[in-house]
């Protein structure tokens, strides 16, 4: 298996670039964030990829519906009331993006708005909270791809796209075309061929196929045991 590790992304295309260094929300220190989310006004928002928060994010933690940091704010904008009169507490991993999400949430009228200062990275390693109240694991972008943050507990949020059964195991869909990441146990990724969907198992470029050496025959074969078919095309 292979998964390319890849620069954060910090872009946020907004109407006008948002400087952090003239607007951003208040900077919380770890123990800060842990005191605030729990608090019953406060509305915990990750400005995160989708694939990072299904890994691991704070216990009720808000995850946008969206599959690209840079939508987030066409997502708040439609759903505004989720955050009327609210704290807003917002967190990434370094701190880096949600500075400039918290930014844009204070230009857009938002009042109360924080972010948690250092990112998750930093709350995972201060000898006061102890990354209490993180769920998973946090996603990285280097070849560890997951790493702990939870000193206390070790709750594991992820769920195998095949099976649903708990998972933090992280690969790269064999569709060169769709490469998404899909959670999937070693068994799962075999069965179906490391593939998301039908589409993408009989792409002609498939590279599990390719790395395995699989003939049209053994396709079809392990299509069957998941019972589907090559449609003609
Ligand atoms: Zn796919």
């Amino acid at each position: 298996m292979h998964v390319r590790p890849r620069n954060e992304l910090v872009t946020l295309r907004l109407e006008e670039d948002i400087n952090p260094n003239r607007t951003t929300g208040k900077y919380l220190s770890p123990k800060e964030f842990f005191e605030q989310m729990q608090d019953e006004n406060t509305v915990v928002l990750d400005a995160r990829n989708d694939y990072e928060f299904d890994l691991g994010h704070f216990r009720g933690a808000i995850k946008p519906e969206i599959t690209n940091f840079r939508e987030l704010p066409e997502w708040v904008r439609e759903n505004k009331q989720m955050f009327e009169g609210k704290k807003i507490l917002t967190y990434c991993t370094g701190g880096i993006r949600c500075e400039k999400f918290s930014g844009w949430l204070v230009e857009e009228g938002f009042e109360d708005v924080s972010q948690l200062h250092g990112g998750i990275a930093t709350y995972g390693k201060d000898p006061e909270v102890q990354g209490e109240l993180w769920d998973g694991q946090m996603y990285v972008f280097d070849e560890r791809i997951a790493v702990p943050i939870n000193q206390k507990e070790h709750v594991i949020v992820g769920r195998d796209i095949y099976s649903g059964e708990p998972c933090e195991r992280y690969v790269n869909c064999a569709n060169p075309e769709c490469n998404k990441k899909i959670l999937c146990s070693e068994e799962n990724e075999h069965k179906h061929m490391r593939s998301c969907t039908h589409e993408c198992r009989v792409h002609p470029r498939n590279r599990y196929v390719v790395e395995h050496n699989l003939s049209e025959e053994e396709v079809a074969k392990r299509l069957q045991l998941i019972e589907e078919t090559i449609t003609a095309k």
